[in-house]
């Protein structure tokens, strides 16, 4: 299969985009890990990929601690070998108003959303570039080219991973990694079932296609590029919204 040879590294992979992300890499061939932040969740996504014949486990990782993330990547590299394929995906919301943000509404965003994809990436670098191989994928999001009002926390950290992808592709590119972004539009999943109604309504207005997308049209565009079909790709943002932004 085409991604025999990857060892592919979701976080965020318990639920929504994360976890069809991981099972989407995983029917490429690919051995996944996919992470959780507790054991229990660890525990679902290791039965989610034996499941459906996926090679891989899921992990604890809790994506605000760089010493948890250097105990997860060494043992994924005794275990599987380095990953391969990195895609930083775990997210959060904590939406306010400008005038109303916490400070620890905006750190926690940052730090959840953004230096997260710092830490994650600084320590699968070193095995990457010995390899002379390497994918990261960055789940962006629309709000991060288009603004949103109340999320001025989210929509800095979105647009803060295409400045992080684009930098990195012009410093690895010789190294023979890509890096990359997605950036999903409205896709049908636990953050967004969070949204009031009237917002629903309002978003899927704005959606030329006319419905949410669902977690797999993500993970198809992640796959991609993740697989040798998008090997000449990086330093790109996909936009993968249903031309909800163009
Ligand atoms: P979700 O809330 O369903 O899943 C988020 C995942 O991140 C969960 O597995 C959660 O456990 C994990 N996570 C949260 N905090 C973490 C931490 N500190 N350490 C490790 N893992 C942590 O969300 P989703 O809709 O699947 O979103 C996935 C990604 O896609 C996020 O980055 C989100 O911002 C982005 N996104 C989603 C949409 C959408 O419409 N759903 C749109 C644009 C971008």
């Amino acid at each position: 299969m085409k991604m025999d040879q990857e060892v592919a590294l979701v976080t965020g992979a318990s639920r929504g985009l994360g976890r069809a992300i991981a099972l989407e890499l995983g029917s490429l061939g690919a051995t996944v890990i996919g992470t959780a932040t507790s054991e229990k969740g660890a525990e679902a996504i290791s039965a989610g990929l034996a499941e459906a014949g996926v090679k891989g486990v899921g992990m604890v990782l809790n994506v605000t601690d760089a010493e948890n993330i250097a105990a997860v990547i060494k043992e994924i590299g005794e275990r599987f070998g380095a990953p391969t394929v990195l895609v930083n995906n775990a997210g959060i919301t904590r939406d306010n108003l400008m005038m109303r943000m916490k400070d620890d509404e905006w750190e926690s965003i940052i730090d959840t959303n953004l230096t997260s994809a710092y830490r994650v990436i600084k320590a699968c670098l070193r095995a990457m570039m010995k390899a002379k191989h390497g994918r990261i994928i960055n789940i962006s999001s629309v709000v991060g080219a288009t603004g949103n009002p109340g999320q001025a926390n989210y929509a800095a950290a979105k647009a803060g991973l295409v400045g992080l992808t684009k930098s990195l592709a012009r410093e690895l590119g010789s190294r023979g990694i890509t890096v990359n972004a997605v950036a999903p539009g409205f896709i049908d999943t636990d953050m967004t079932r969070e949204l009031p109604e009237a917002s629903r309504t309002a978003l899927l207005d704005q959606i030329p296609l006319g419905q949410l997308g669902q977690p797999e049209d993500i993970a198809a565009a992640v796959a991609f590029l993740a697989s040798p079909a998008g090997g000449y790709i990086s330093g790109e943002t996909l936009h993968v919204n249903g031309g909800m932004h163009m």
